[in-house]
């Protein structure tokens, strides 16, 4: 096998250095607001890994400072019950932040519940005012992974204006909103999907490849340009031929590392990011305060 090539993007590293940066501004901004941020996690029901990503959240917060202000809600919770919590996390001044994980068990419509987010707390940048913001390109609070995407490429000095990005999947949650931030920073940006017919053809066009499409091993270093950037946003839990269980993304890890001038670790290549992009939103709206 040839040997990797291609420089890691290291997410960890970066949302780290995020947080040791948001704790410092914490220490400035409290002495004027005379509280600290506070951020309020909604999870309904018991999904283990929503409640993993629940408790790392937590964890993250109390490092650089925010109070959790986190609910915890039966799984049969009517759609009155939990809208009625985030009306009540609107009106309550030492929240900053709101944040519904995701998936919502299926008698509740997640749309109508984000709508009842009040936009400036709205910490995930979810809510269609701000996606709709992000479409006009003016400020707002932005979509945690893709804005997490983006800060990782700035931090590596990768070049975007100009360049081809390929983006795989177009979520609400990821793929789209991240077209468009690489429109914004002028990419030349197409979004493939699941009925693209040839995605290789696709991605093999791109400077820039950014999966996020949940399908292990999806994208091949063959499908990859040489000297390309990849990115990789995909989880996904597979067993190994041991028994062993391992998360992988959605790129072939080694065979694009081979071809690609840079790639992101799964995990701790976009995994942290999104979790660092979710407190600097929070600080984003606990700094409006001064
Ligand atoms: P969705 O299931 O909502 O979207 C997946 C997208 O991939 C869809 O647009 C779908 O196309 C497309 N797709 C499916 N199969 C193919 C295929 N064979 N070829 C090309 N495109 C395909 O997932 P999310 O956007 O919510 O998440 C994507 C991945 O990212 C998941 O693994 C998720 O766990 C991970 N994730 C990681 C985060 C992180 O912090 N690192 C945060 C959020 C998600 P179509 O629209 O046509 O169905």
């Amino acid at each position: 096998m040839a040997p990797q090539t291609a420089s890691l993007l290291n997410g960890k590293a970066l949302a780290q250095k995020i947080q040791l940066e948001l704790k410092a501004s914490i220490e400035q901004l409290q002495p004027k607001i005379g509280r600290p941020p506070g951020l309020a996690v909604i999870m309904v029901g018991d999904d283990p890994a929503s409640a993993v990503y629940v408790r790392n959240k937590e964890r993250a917060c109390a490092k650089v400072g925010i109070a959790s202000f986190g609910r915890h809600l039966p799984h049969q919770s009517s759609q009155q019950e939990v809208e009625s919590i985030i009306k009540e996390l609107n009106q309550d001044e030492r929240v900053d932040g709101i944040l519904v994980q995701l998936p919502l068990p299926a008698h509740l419509d997640t749309v109508s519940l984000l709508l009842a987010i009040a936009p400036d707390k709205d910490a995930d940048g979810l809510h269609p005012m701000n996606l709709g913001r992000l479409v006009r390109g003016e400020k707002g609070l932005r979509s945690c992974t893709p804005a997490g995407v983006m800060n990782l490429l700035e931090e590596y000095q990768i070049e975007v204006a100009g360049k081809h990005a390929v983006v795989v999947g177009r979520s609400i949650l990821v793929g789209k909103p991240l077209a468009l931030m690489l429109l914004e920073k002028n990419a030349t940006v197409t979004i493939a999907h699941s009925r693209t017919p040839d995605l290789g053809a696709m991605t093999r066009q791109g400077d820039i490849i950014i999966a996020a499409v949940g399908k292990p091993l999806l994208i091949t270093g063959e499908m990859v340009k040489p000297g390309a950037v990849a990115v990789d946003v995909g989880i996904n839990r597979i067993i190994r031929p041991d028994g062993a269980s391992q998360l992988v993304g959605d790129f072939h890890f080694d065979s694009v590392a081979e071809v690609a001038n840079y790639i992101t670790p799964v995990p701790g290549g976009v995994g942290p990011m999104t979790v660092a992009m979710l407190l600097q939103n929070t600080v984003l709206s606990y700094g409006q305060q001064v």
